[in-house]
């Protein structure tokens, strides 16, 4: 669970022993920070944007088991899926805050792990950790990240935004953070069966960082700027991306044509599908977690963004009245469902 074999009792520290332990390195990267940690609450300075603000709780047992989840990973995640939030909005991620509840079984060693994948993943981000709070809790890890941002108001995207006729893309490939967590769960019980038995991950780390180190995608939110598209409608890609799309049609009250054969999957992602006897496809539109983005452009702007080799065109949307639909490599439609894909499973 956490590397440092040294466990230090977190009640040497105290309360503010172990925020202060935790917070004074912090050296700010925004100017739109004005007071971080140390004061009753975080001053932040927009300059006359629009504040975006995103929260997200990741529970011990619910969201993450730290059988197979390092903390440094786990704090690197609990950040990456809160600025997915904020890009997702085409704005620009600045600060996060980070509530914590730590069990007895927490030393202060484990605590540091978990931060260090905070702070990793605020440097490579460039956002500034202003805040946070602190306490025990009975059962578990729990960590609530919050991540605030800005964005001109001509510049969000929202989820209701798509028209007829525009392009339905999404960045990356899908289902690998799914199929990542089936060998994970394998091992896991392979492991307590049996604890003699080294875990084999061999030669499978794509799918295992996809679920163990997602990336938000700022670089697509950057690539948009530079190709001068603003997207109709976004979403970030968390609970698979059938439930994704229909958020998006009925947000914005219209219907789609989404094509099977056109939906990214990484040929690792492929392969251990097919090893647990799961349809690659149906990992894709119902796994979830993969963290890309989902949006819809017009067909005007095709041709600024066709040749991206990291962005997928996977349908169009359409009027409501012809209902939200997949297209499978055979030809078939199929109503698409947020889950229950037996009917097409092969
Ligand atoms: P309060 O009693 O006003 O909630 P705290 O003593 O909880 O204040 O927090 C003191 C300062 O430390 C505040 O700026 C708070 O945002 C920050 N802080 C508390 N816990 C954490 C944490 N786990 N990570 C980062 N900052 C924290
Ligand atoms: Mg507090």
């Amino acid at each position: 669970m956490f590397e440092n074999e040294e466990r230090t009792n977190i009640e040497t520290l105290g309360e503010f022993g172990l925020i202060d332990h935790l917070t004074k390195l912090i050296e700010i990267k925004q100017k739109s920070t004005i007071k971080g940690v140390g004061d009753d609450a975080a001053v932040l300075d927009f300059g006359g944007k629009k504040t975006l603000v995103s929260t997200d709780i990741l529970l011990e047992g619910i969201h993450f088991d730290l059988a197979y989840t390092p903390l440094k990973h786990l704090g690197y995640k609990a950040v990456q899926v809160n600025l997915s939030d904020i890009y997702a909005m085409n704005g620009t991620a600045t600060q996060v805050t980070v509530a914590i509840g730590l069990s007895s079984k927490f030393p202060l060693e484990a605590v540091e792990e978990l931060y260090e994948g905070i702070y990793l993943a605020c440097d490579k981000y460039n956002v500034d950790l202003v805040g946070g709070d602190t306490s025990s809790s009975k059962q578990g890890l729990v960590i609530s990240v919050t991540a605030l941002g800005y964005a001109e108001e001509k510049d969000i995207v929202y989820r209701n935004g798509a028209e007829e006729g525009d392009l339905i893309a999404v960045s990356g490939d899908l289902g690998g953070a799914y199929t990542g967590l089936q060998l994970l769960e394998r091992e896991k019980l392979v492991y307590l069966e049996n604890p003699n038995i080294q875990p084999d991950l061999e030669g499978k780390d794509y799918i295992i960082e996809r679920q163990l180190k997602p990336e938000a995608r700022k670089d697509i939110i950057q690539l948009f700027k530079d190709s001068g598209v603003k997207p109709t409608s976004m979403i970030d890609v968390s609970d698979g991306l059938a439930s994704e799309v229909l958020h998006l049609c009925s947000q914005s009250n219209k219907g789609c044509n989404l094509y099977e054969e056109k939906i990214p999957i990484d040929p690792m992602t492929y392969e251990t599908a097919r090893q647990f006897n799961l349809d690659p496809t149906v990992c894709a539109l119902s796994g979830g977690e993969d963290y890309e983005l989902l949006f819809t452009i017009k067909q005007t702007d095709y041709e600024k963004l066709k040749n991206l080799l990291d962005i997928s065109f996977i349908g169009y949307i359409t009027e409501p009245s012809a209902g939200r639909n997949l297209v499978t490599k055979t030809g078939t439609v199929h109503e698409l469902k947020a889950q229950g894909w037996n009917a097409f499973k092969q």
